[in-house]
């Protein structure tokens, strides 16, 4: 989501006519965009602004410093931004007040949550691969997170400029377009006149987009309609992120997700009868406050009962303002660490035997740029997996047919079978 509001913010530089360049040195306004979810990246925030404070302390020329998203949302992040000498912040629902902040080349700030900020259609990226914004902010209250005070409540986008956004991408080139939200399942809830996120999928396949996925999903939401939708939308991979962060109903409770250990097994064995290969992945927080040996035992246990292909794994960061930073007292750091440890292994053992499961079938590999080992080409397939192919096979940036025959926790490893597309050079 920070990377799709990113992108909309340089479009609506670039329409202004900013420049970007690729150094601190060569710029006069550096906008930084922010997460609040966790304290660490909070951390990173605060070391970059110091480290352009101090440039704008030695700068003689005007240098202005921005910044944006979750954490400028926040009462905290107002605090950081008079501590850093912040010019410009614009929290998670303003930011397309950007040019109007740039153009008063001074001290602009706003915390607000404006419903225009959904009609902004940002230019396509120069990608084979793009975001779109179904639906901002959050109507769950889940007690350790943030997000709904930083991005507000529920508000779906107007399904025209859904369509009208896509087809643009579709003219751009782009092969794979993801929808977005904190919680895409409940797109058009809060408007009758709107399709449903079922329909959605639908309509906006049936636009032509060649690979079609979503972020995020909540279990409570994953309604059948939806489990059908995907089965019956080839453009939709047969991959599903479905966060259930802890495996015992007590902690659950807590953290007021509304759903019960059953209930998620229960829709994933649905998603199972519906999609036979389905590649499923997770989120999950360890050390939540008050969670025992027993009901840290529960999460590994539903771990073996899923076996998802892979997870992002959480250490529990106590947020101020969040219901479970206010209620409950935090555990030993030593505690969360060591079963975080116990968890990552149990998931790499998961991910290894998943990913071996890839090993001798065929593939599409999406390939957006040079992987980071010069020897090989970075994609991922259909279903998400990350894929590395042999970089001589791989002419540019494209979509291949490719046979996987190596599998680790975190890769498959393919070759080339077939060039099925590939992005001329711009
Ligand atoms: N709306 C999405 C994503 C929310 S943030 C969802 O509900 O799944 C992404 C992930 O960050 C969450 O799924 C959760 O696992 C994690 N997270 C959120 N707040 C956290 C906190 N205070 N401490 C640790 N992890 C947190
Ligand atoms: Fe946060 Fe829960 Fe909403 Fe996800 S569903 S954004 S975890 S409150």
């Amino acid at each position: 989501m920070n990377e799709y509001d990113s992108h909309l913010v340089a479009s609506e530089l670039a329409a202004e006519g900013a420049i970007f360049v690729d150094s601190l040195e060569q710029a006069n306004f550096v906008l930084v965009n922010t997460c609040a979810v966790r304290g660490k990246p909070v951390e990173k925030v605060k070391s970059l602004l110091g480290k352009l404070r101090k440039e704008k302390e030695r700068r003689r020329e005007p240098f202005l410093i921005g910044m944006m998203g979750c954490l400028a949302s926040l009462e905290e992040g107002r605090e950081i931004a008079e501590h850093f000498g912040v010019d410009v912040l614009l929290g998670a629902g303003a930011i397309h007040k950007i040019a109007e902040a740039v153009r008063s080349a001074g001290r602009y700030w706003d915390q607000g949550f404006y419903p225009e900020l959904d009609e902004i259609i940002p230019q396509p990226p120069h990608s084979l691969s793009a975001y779109v914004t179904l639906i901002r902010g959050c109507d769950h209250h889940c007690t350790y997170c943030v997000v709904p005070r930083t991005r507000g409540p529920e508000i779906s986008r107007h399904p025209d400029l859904i369509l009208r956004e896509v087809e643009g991408l579709l003219e751009a080139g782009v092969i794979e377009v993801t929808l977005l939200g904190q919680n895409v399942n409940s797109y058009g809830k809060n408007d009758p006149a709107y399709p449903d996120f079922a329909d959605l999928i639908r309509q906006v396949a049936a636009l032509g987009v060649r690979r079609l996925r979503f972020v995020t999903s909540h279990p409570m939401n994953f309604s059948d309609r939806i489990i059908e939708a995907i089965a019956e939308t080839s453009a939709v991979g047969q991959y599903v992120h479905l966060p259930v962060q802890s495996g015992s109903d007590r902690i659950l409770r807590r953290m007021a997700r509304e759903y019960r250990r059953d209930y998620y097994l229960e829709r994933v064995e649905k998603l199972r009868q519906a999609l036979p290969d389905l590649v499923l992945t997770t989120d999950v927080i360890v050390g939540f406050p008050g969670e025992t040996e027993e009901d840290f035992q529960q999460t590994l246990e539903l771990y073996d009962q899923v076996g998802f292909d892979s997870a992002y794994m959480f250490i529990y960061s106590a947020r101020p303002g969040t219901p479970s930073y206010e209620r409950f007292s935090d555990m030993p750091r030593e505690v969360k660490v060591e079963r975080l440890e116990r968890l990552i292994e149990k998931q790499k053992e998961w991910s290894l035997r998943r990913n071996q499961a890839w090993v001798g079938r065929s593939v599409e590999v999406l390939v957006r740029g040079p992987g980071r080992e010069e020897d090989w080409a970075l994609g991922h397939d259909q279903s998400n997996h990350p894929v590395l192919l042999p970089a001589a096979s791989v002419p540019g940036p494209g979509l291949y047919r490719a046979r996987i025959e190596q599998a680790s926790p975190h890769m498959l490893f393919g070759q080339v079978e077939e060039n099925l597309l590939v992005a001329e050079a711009s």
